[in-house]
């Protein structure tokens, strides 16, 4: 079966087609010659994986799933939230945007925050949502080198170092993106 991922990010591909059975064929965007610039316009992740996934099947008639996450602090009342990309203004920058958490909790004790990854399946005509969080605390400052967007400030429960201290296979393991894309991949494994 070929299985679209609506995203162009390499590394999310690979990190996938690892995890599937070896009968689902991972497509990526640019696999299927999609090059159009998908509005997530939707106030909540799951809205936002919903468009990104009926994109695809409407126009390319293919299963298909999408992600989309978000930082959730509770003391901002779970912003960034969906708007975690651009937090701090577009083009999107994540110095920036790690930058404007830290200034909005500063001399907060209350740190708690968690990310939340929300998955679309579309398959065969019916639409499935997986979801996976990611509970942890934003640091005062920022610690590590590795990761990419709030991994500087994002301290996982149960752990004394930032996300971007981690090996991607030690974030992995906890990640609220590698939680939900597990619950998608066990679903696909029980229909097989
Ligand atoms: P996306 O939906 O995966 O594109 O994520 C939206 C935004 O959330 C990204 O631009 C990042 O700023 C942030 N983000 C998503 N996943 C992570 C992560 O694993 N670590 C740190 N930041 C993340």
């Amino acid at each position: 079966m070929k299985l679209v991922f609506a995203t162009n990010n390499l590394n999310k591909l690979a990190e996938v087609q690892k995890m599937l059975p070896n009968n689902i064929e991972l497509l990526s965007l640019k696999d299927i010659e999609c090059f159009d610039d998908i509005e997530e316009t939707a106030t909540t992740l799951e809205g936002n994986a919903k468009i990104k996934a009926n994109y695809i099947t409407q126009k390319f008639s293919f299963n298909c799933f999408a992600d989309d996450t978000g930082l959730e602090i509770e003391n901002l009342n779970g912003a960034p939230g969906v708007y975690s990309a651009r937090y701090a203004g577009e083009p999107s920058n994540s110095e920036n945007n790690m930058q404007k958490v830290l200034t909005e909790l500063n001399g907060k004790t209350d740190r708690k925050a968690q990310f939340r990854t929300s998955i679309c399946l579309n398959l065969n005509g019916k639409q499935f949502l997986f979801d996976g969080i990611c509970k942890g605390a934003i640091l005062t400052q920022k610690q590590g080198e590795k990761g990419f967007g709030y991994d500087p400030i994002f301290k996982p429960e149960g752990f004394n170092k930032s996300f971007a201290e981690m090996t991607s296979e030690e974030k992995n393991i906890v990640s609220h993106r590698g939680l939900a894309i597990q619950k998608l991949v066990e679903f696909l494994k029980s229909i097989d």
